[in-house]
């Protein structure tokens, strides 16, 4: 009987632990790509992405003689009715740890068991699962640094290679066109101006990968926090897709450092804060929705307001901020330092809630990670755990000239055409206006938050 591989964030053919098993077993594999009501509530950018990383995906499943299934319609449905169709008896998967994610798998693990099916799972998303790692007294960590320290030697096993074939079925599932999905729908600005910045699939996230070794992990603890340089590998978008393992970085990060690299351990490090985002995410879903100190909750940030319309569309008149807002919306991305700044800016000058930035990062970055995007966001605005003081407050200006002292990325974003040809006509924004005056004062604002953090903790 075949056996169903549901692929949802491993676009990949080389280690990827469920197909790997699925094609050990020498029975016909469907792989299938479901629509599904976790999906459905994905932003803009996310969705348009996702559209380019199946169409990839799709193509490397045809070079090993497969295809890509792609169905519509809650998991659980979708599932029993392939089962239904093929006669399989078996459906597995790589896990995964946000809420949404893992009540949805939960569920569809438990009914295909009781339908008498065999539902497996594997571990193929992070480096280090969230139960794997605990502190002495057997809690999970709520502190990067002993995280960090109590992952740092482990091992993490072999990458598996990527099958040369896979068996097929007697005969395919119907499948649904990707065209017809429309995922590109709301991101009127995907094919002509983000297309230009991403990178899609296992081929190129692999060449990423040795392009970034290579040339730029060496100077990467200097580097990383430059906001003009490209400094970083670019990774983030393939990690979160799963079009390249998180440990084939891991690899190639320790191959670099016993060769000597300076910024590998850094490297190394990073990748596993992507792993700490996932552990908090599983240990306390409410990361992902609501502050992670509870007594933030009566904290009076603002919900959304016209501050925030301005920092969105890049018009609060600060120039680091805006540069950085319009290169988010131009290429998917943002500089992990303007990532910082921004949220910085949103929660404490603006004063407005963490969730209100948190929600348009969900909606703009292709790089989007549920549990990264929310720990980034908690702790910038002092909620979350392990997180910055709130009354450590950003001077975007100072910044600026630290980490963009000749103004190069300023000048590129503020300047930027494709951000004009990319925005919707309502903005009603052209390249003529003059620079908005800003919308609070540096140092008002950064009163103004002080004190309502004095009156909160009191
Ligand atoms: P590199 O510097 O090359 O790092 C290598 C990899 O390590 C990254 O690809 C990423 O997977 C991981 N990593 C690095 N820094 C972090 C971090 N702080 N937290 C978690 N993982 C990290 N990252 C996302 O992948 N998706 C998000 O939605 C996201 N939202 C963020 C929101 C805010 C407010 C902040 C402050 C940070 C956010 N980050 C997010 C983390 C970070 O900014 C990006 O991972 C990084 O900029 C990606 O660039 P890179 O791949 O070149 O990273």
């Amino acid at each position: 009987a075949p056996i169903i591989l549901w692929m949802r964030r491993d676009f990949r053919l080389s280690d990827n632990p469920a197909l790997a098993w699925a094609a050990e077993q020498g029975r016909p594999v469907i792989p299938v790509f479901i629509r599904d009501e976790v999906v459905e509530g994905w932003g803009a950018a996310p969705t348009w992405r996702l559209g380019l990383g199946l169409e990839a995906l799709a193509e490397r499943l045809e070079g090993i003689g497969s295809r890509l299934i792609l169905r519509q319609g809650r998991a659980l449905e979708v599932l029993r009715a392939l089962v239904q169709e093929t006669g399989a008896e078996t459906v597995t998967w790589n896990r995964l740890y946000v809420p949404d994610e893992r009540a949805r798998d939960t569920e569809v693990k438990e009914a295909l068991r009781e339908d008498g099916l065999e539902a497996r799972s594997h571990h193929g998303h992070v480096l280090f699962e969230p139960w794997t790692v605990e502190t002495g007294s057997g809690g999970f960590y709520k502190v990067y640094t002993p995280f960090w320290k109590n992952v740092r030697g482990r091992e993490v096993g072999d990458t598996l290679s990527a099958p040369s074939a896979l068996a097929t079925p007697s005969s395919w599932p119907e499948s649904d066109v990707l065209a017809d999905w429309e995922l590109g729908r709301a991101m009127r600005r995907g094919a002509e101006i983000v297309a230009k910045h991403v990178v899609v699939g296992e081929t190129s996230a692999r060449s990423r990968l040795s392009a970034f070794v290579a040339d730029r992990i060496d100077a990467y603890d200097s580097a990383r926090d430059k906001l003009a340089v490209n400094g970083t590998s670019g990774l983030s978008e393939n990690l979160t897709w799963g079009e390249i393992s998180a440990r084939s970085c891991w690899h190639a990060g320790q191959r670099a450092l016993q060769d000597g690299s300076k910024g590998a351990e850094t490297f190394l490090s990073e990748l596993v804060w992507r792993d700490f985002a996932h552990h908090l995410a599983y240990h306390t879903p409410r990361l992902t929705t609501e502050n992670w100190r509870e007594e933030w909750d009566g904290f009076p940030w603002r919900d959304d307001n016209p501050d925030a319309e301005a920092w969105r569309r890049g018009q609060t008149g600060i120039d680091v901020v805006d540069a950085a807002m319009r290169e988010l919306y131009v290429t998917g991305r943002m500089h992990n330092r303007a990532r910082m700044l921004v949220a910085s800016l949103l929660t404490k000058h603006l004063m407005t809630h963490w969730r209100v930035g948190c929600d348009w990062f969900a909606d703009t970055l292709v790089d989007w990670d549920p549990a990264s995007n929310a720990m980034g966001w908690q702790w910038s605005a002092g909620s979350g755990p392990d997180a910055t003081p709130f009354f450590r407050v950003f001077n975007p200006e100072t910044q600026g000239e630290k980490f963009d002292p000749r103004h190069e990325y300023r000048d590129r974003w503020l300047q930027s055409d494709d951000f004009y040809a990319a925005i919707p006509e309502s903005w009603g924004l052209s390249p003529d206006d003059p620079r908005p005056a800003p919308i609070v004062g540096l140092k008002e604002g950064r009163e103004r938050a002080l004190d309502a953090y004095r009156d909160f903790k009191d």
